[in-house]
């Protein structure tokens, strides 16, 4: 975290930098904060503008072209009984508990509060979000996110995982952090150990192209992995960077090698200062058509956009007609079968 890259000059013992490109850097950073850790930034091609590791990485003078663009789109300060809690679905909450990250993502749904002053939330307003779980006996799955919890020290995370699993009626925690993509050493011994005495616990990541699957990165999901977390994958759909059928098998191919999940592939949020990466909603599908079928059923993700009423998955329609006594199903190679299927089976 100390040895983050934050200035062009650091940048330049990484990448090869125009005039130009250095300047188009100094303003979009005069809007949207940037720092990347050296292991993400050592991913990087030195020569290629285009490189998917760049294209999250540094920023673009083009963030700052966007008119669409919201600071909270997802109106999650709306659903929020108290400071970092999101309690939007029935049964769970997700609980922003600091806006640090390793790196800042230049597609960051959070850009409002990642980037901005660092903080972790106080210890008033955690056991604030705390005893409102406990309040609401609903709550059997609490999120921890952010910005990225990992990004704390070991002790913090502790006791608040310590507190969460002292209530009783949350069966599951969950983390979300991209640390395994972005900071991989993050994933010590000692971190596995601690969270292993508090399972159930799950992490999700965020791996978007398969140039992020190095030798560190499995070796951490290996670590977290032998500590008992499963581990999921929440890609977010990239234009430029992961928006075609090739690059997205890869991706998925070279997950579940080292034993991670493909859970949700996302849509690329409307937020302010990412118009460059949208692409529209049939991207998505057509991403999902050529996976689903064609490889192994647990490779493919969930497409789902993000909305203030929810995630909504959308996928391919594989029901093509219905009628009182069937219902006729197509399948992946486009191939219909007509089933025998009553309505009067209820
Ligand atoms: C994404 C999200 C969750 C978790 O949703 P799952 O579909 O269960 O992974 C929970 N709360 C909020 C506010 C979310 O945005
Ligand atoms: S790690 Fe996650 S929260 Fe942090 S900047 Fe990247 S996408 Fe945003």
């Amino acid at each position: 975290m100390s040895h983050r890259i934050t200035g062009i000059s650091g940048l330049k013992r990484y990448v090869d930098l125009s005039d130009d490109e250095a300047d188009e850097i100094e303003r979009a950073s005069r809007e949207f904060r940037w720092a990347i850790t050296p292991y993400y930034a050592s991913l990087m091609d030195r020569k290629d503008r285009n490189c998917p590791i760049r294209k999250q990485a540094i920023p673009s003078a083009r963030e700052l072209e966007d008119v669409l663009g919201e600071e909270d789109p997802l109106h999650e300060e709306k659903h929020s009984p108290t400071r970092g809690l999101i309690h939007l679905y029935p049964d769970r909450v997700a609980f922003c508990v600091t806006n640090r990250c390793a790196m800042f993502c230049r597609h960051c749904v959070r850009k409002r509060i990642v980037g901005k002053r660092d903080y972790n939330l106080s210890q008033g307003d955690l056991a604030k979000g705390i005893r409102y779980i406990r309040e609401h006996e609903e709550v059997r799955d609490v999120l921890i996110t952010g910005g990225d919890p990992l990004v704390a020290q070991d002790a913090w995370i502790e006791s608040l995982l310590r507190e969460i699993r002292a209530i009783d009626h949350v069966e599951i925690i969950r983390i979300g952090t991209r640390t395994l993509c972005t900071m991989p050493q993050r994933i010590t011994n000692e971190l596995c150990d601690i969270l292993s005495r508090y399972h159930p616990i799950w992490i999700n990541t965020q791996f978007n192209h398969p140039k992020e699957i190095t030798e560190e990165a499995a070796a951490a999901c290996d670590r977290l992995l032998r500590a008992g977390v499963p581990l999921g994958n929440q890609s977010v759909l990239l234009r430029g960077i992961n928006d075609d059928t090739d690059t997205m098998k890869k991706l998925v191919h070279s997950l579940v090698k080292i034993r991670v999940r493909p859970y949700y592939l996302y849509q690329c949020e409307v937020v302010r200062g990412t118009a460059h990466f949208r692409t529209p909603v049939e991207r998505g599908l057509e991403i999902i058509q050529s996976l689903q079928g064609f490889t192994t059923g647990f490779a493919v993700p969930r497409f789902v956009v993000d909305t203030p009423i929810g995630k909504v998955p959308v996928a391919p329609q594989n029901i093509v007609a219905r009628d009182e006594n069937s219902v006729t199903l197509r399948n992946y190679e486009g191939k219909v079968w007509q089933l025998p299927n009553s309505v009067n089976w209820r």
